[in-house]
């Protein structure tokens, strides 16, 4: 036998885990039945190339025995197995890169909050220690002869040993905490996997004895695929716990979209967008994309060829009718099957996003503020889908509407007005009083407020809306203005002079304006000039 320390980031982790989620401590059901189902999908998917993987036992399963004498929960699956390293290696490390940021939030943000943010890791495994205060695990990787058996109390790192294992999979004795022996009820155990684990495609099954009956195995689930119901047949709490079994998330989705496409390409798809993001959505390298399953065979995970970039933050499932089961990341990326689902995804998560801006707009905007950038990204950068992209964008306006869409402020634009005026640059507070604003907000103009670093740029890619042309307020030309100030112009015609030789080379001209109303002078763009967010950017390199 070998003992080893725990990589530190788990020891840390460990502890999050236990004080953070001891409320929620149910969660260990879930979580160690959604890895056997995990290992269960993975060997299928083996023996698709290597029959002999089965040997012999092609009946997928997971099963939970409560002893309720000597205490321990025993939840085993025969799936593909881990060997040595991979015990090591899974169990006492955390491979997720972003694992330190994270510590380092949580202890900032305290231990009792958060639990919502502890799931995007992946801690999955360790929540074991919410319940227990030793852990075996005893492994047969798929078509080997030896196992291994890994041991800890989750404080002391943990022992490695050979072992005797009969038949492949994985073996997790939970050696229950004195609070709790609850988990050895039968009772709670159906209730739990009802609730949590009822559509996990497997069969689980419980394991009980009785004096007269001896052992008596039970299925506890309906193991039917989610995403193969007719959606009329799954309720709110099916979704909201498919959802939280596959991202970790605690929270419910913000919003949920089941569909069955068929025709050419026929595929099923169960997305969801969560109401938080995640840590990561601005970091090039995650990892991230939906669950492809083919013909309910579990493929691979984090698909990103499924959805746009812009959209990365939906989460979820789809299953294909037409892929070959031995489609790798390759064959994906070229596949006209992927492209095409890819297609009618795109546009079904945007009537989502319609319908949700239609039917609930709270939640819209709540979920502007959270993945509004990403969206405006696509609006920036994706040709096909920008004018789409386009009605769902959301903002700050000098109107007395709190934020709007540009449907919205088309809807209130003046008559004989033609453009839409934006000022880039901050936000309500800071603009209600700008110069700038003072002529068009004086006439009755609508400004929108953008004070997004990418706001510009996507105004730019736009470059109008339903065929009204954006303006920068900066640069407005305003009809009368000219001429008022064309009038004005003469009796200025000194103090004019006088400026222009003051400043010098700071200014290109000073003209006479009618633009203003309260302020006495302002800086204002030549029509053509170079942006402001460029200047600051060419200024910043050293041009
Ligand atoms: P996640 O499931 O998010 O990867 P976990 O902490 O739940 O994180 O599990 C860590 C890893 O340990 C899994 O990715 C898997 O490789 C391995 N693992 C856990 N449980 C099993 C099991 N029952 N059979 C095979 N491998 C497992
Ligand atoms: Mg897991």
């Amino acid at each position: 036998m070998t003992t080893h320390a725990f990589q530190a980031d788990v020891s840390s982790v460990l502890e999050l885990v236990v004080h953070s989620l001891y409320s929620n401590r149910d969660i260990f059901l879930r979580e160690l039945i959604s890895n056997g189902a995990d290992a269960l999908d993975k060997l299928r998917f083996a023996a698709l190339g290597n029959d002999a993987l089965y040997a012999g036992d092609s009946d997928l399963a997971i099963r939970i025995t409560p002893k309720e004498e000597e205490k321990p929960l025993v939840i085993e699956d025969n799936g593909v197995g881990m060997s040595a390293e991979e015990l090591a290696k899974n169990l006492g490390t955390i491979a997720h890169s972003g694992t330190k940021e994270l510590i380092e939030r949580l202890t900032k943000e305290g231990k009792s909050g958060k639990p919502d943010l502890i799931g995007q890791f992946g801690v999955g495994f360790y929540s074991a220690f919410l319940v227990a205060d030793r852990v075996v695990v005893e492994s047969r990787p798929a078509g080997e002869a030896g196992a291994n058996r890994w041991s800890s109390n989750g404080r002391d790192g943990y022992s490695l040993e050979a072992c005797e294992k009969e038949g492949r999979g994985t073996k997790i004795t939970l050696h229950l905490k004195d609070d709790a022996a609850e988990y050895l009820d039968d009772y709670r155990l159906r209730n739990l996997v009802k609730t949590w684990s009822d559509f996990v495609a497997h069969p689980i099954r419980l394991v009980t004895e009785d004096e007269n009956e001896g052992v008596k195995l039970e299925q506890i689930n309906q193991a039917t695929a989610l995403w193969t119901r007719s959606k009329s047949d799954v309720t709110e709490e099916q979704y909201k716990a498919f959802y939280q079994n596959l991202t970790n998330d605690y929270e419910a989705p913000l919003a949920t979209l089941h569909a069955r496409v068929e025709g050419t390409w026929e595929f099923s798809a169960l997305l969801f967008i969560p109401k938080n993001a995640p840590f990561d959505l601005f970091d090039p390298n995650a990892r991230r994309g939906l669950r492809l399953f083919v013909r309910r065979v579990f493929i691979m995970d984090d698909v990103g060829d499924l959805l746009p970039p812009w959209l990365r933050f939906v989460r979820g499932v789809v299953d294909s009718d037409d892929l070959p089961l031995n489609v790798s990341r390759e064959i994906l990326q070229d596949s006209k099957a992927v492209s095409a689902i890819k297609k009618q995804l795109t546009k079904k998560v945007l009537d989502l996003l319609d319908d949700l801006a239609a039917t609930k707009p709270e939640d819209f905007k709540s979920f502007f503020a959270t993945y509004g950038v990403v969206l405006k990204e696509g609006a920036g950068t994706d040709a096909d889908y920008r004018d789409r992209i386009a009605k769902l964008l959301q903002y700050a306006t000098t109107a007395d509407v709190g934020t709007t869409s540009l449907e919205g402020y088309k809807g209130r634009m003046k008559e004989g007005q033609k453009s839409i005026y934006y000022l880039y640059g901050a936000d309500r507070t800071t603009k209600a009083d700008s110069p700038y604003l003072e002529a068009l907000v004086k006439r009755g103009y609508e400004v929108l407020l953008m004070s997004d670093p990418v706001d510009e740029w996507v105004v730019e890619a736009l470059g109008n809306f339903q065929g009204a042309p954006f303006e920068n307020a900066q640069k407005a030309k305003i009809d009368e203005a000219e001429e008022a100030s064309k009038a004005a112009e003469g009796k200025l015609a000194p103090l004019l002079t006088r400026a222009k030789e003051v400043l010098g080379d700071l200014v290109r001209e000073v003209r006479a304006s009618a633009r203003l109303v309260d302020s006495p002078a302002c800086l204002a763009l030549p029509e053509h000039a170079v942006p402001a967010y460029m200047e600051a950017l060419l200024r910043a390199n050293g041009r």
